[in-house]
């Protein structure tokens, strides 16, 4: 079992993370397969299946260590997640996930927007997280 709710249009670092890890992104998946179908999220070229154990959630270790191998999924520097939309001019949507506490209420926010790309929507959710969430923003993070 992966330890990452996979879905279409995921992108995922290749660990260890950095700056220049490669990028992968999700373009089939059906629960429960032992494989999913990826190519280079930058190009969208080079399809190919990856073993979903190869997928984690974080790029670190149960035990706080940088993972050596397989793929961690790029959650960008707060959460909020990318998909397909049912647009044809702007394929790809990104939603916002962040809790917000308006006093005694808790609420997930709904931002959300289209786009034409993946990078276009993961800008998007980054400008809408520094703008509505800046206490989400890490430090230094994307500068
Ligand atoms: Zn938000």
């Amino acid at each position: 079992m992966p330890d990452t709710a996979i879905s279409v249009g995921q992108i995922y670092l290749a660990c260890p993370v950095s700056d220049g890890s490669r990028r992968i992104r999700i373009e089939s998946y059906a629960p429960g397969d032992a494989r999913a179908e990826v190519v280079d999220a930058d190009s969208g070229k080079r399809p190919r299946q990856i073993l979903v154990t190869q997928l984690h959630s974080s790029p670190l270790t149960e035990y706080g260590r940088p993972r050596r191998n397989g793929y961690a999924i790029d959650t960008g520097p707060t959460t909020w997640r990318i998909k397909r939309s049912f647009s044809r001019a702007f394929p790809w949507e990104w939603a916002c996930t962040a809790t917000v506490t308006t006093g005694p209420q808790t609420r997930q926010c709904s931002a959300n927007g289209l786009g034409r790309t993946p990078q276009d929507v993961r800008h998007g959710a980054e400008q809408h997280t520094r703008a509505t969430h800046p206490e989400l923003v890490k430090d230094g993070a994307d500068q």
